[in-house]
């Protein structure tokens, strides 16, 4: 995820983007940010998870594990890869 203020690299799992109900700050530039979920991304990303999870399915049930474990797996996927950073509504109005 790339930084509204900066337009520095974020993890989607740093830790200061994940402190939910507290304000979330880029680890970079200590500005206020907002993680939300890209309805475009996610749409153009779609397809491509979509079909790599029948080679994923392939793998997992390989490995004993259930499809519809595999299927929950490229969701959670397809949410993180469309996860994006804004910044706050609240901050830019004041
Ligand atoms: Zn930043």
């Amino acid at each position: 995820m790339k930084c509204p203020h900066c337009l520095q690299h974020v993890s989607v799992f740093s830790r200061s983007i994940n402190k939910f109900g507290s304000m979330q700050l880029c680890p970079k530039c200590n500005q206020p940010v907002k993680t939300y979920l890209s309805l475009k991304w996610a749409a153009i990303l779609f397809i491509p998870v979509f079909v790599s999870l029948q080679s994923i399915k392939l793998l997992f049930i390989n490995d004993g594990f259930s499809s519809s474990l595999a299927t929950g797996f490229a969701c959670g996927l397809l949410v993180v890869l469309s996860m994006r950073l804004k910044v706050p509504d609240d901050a830019a109005s004041s």
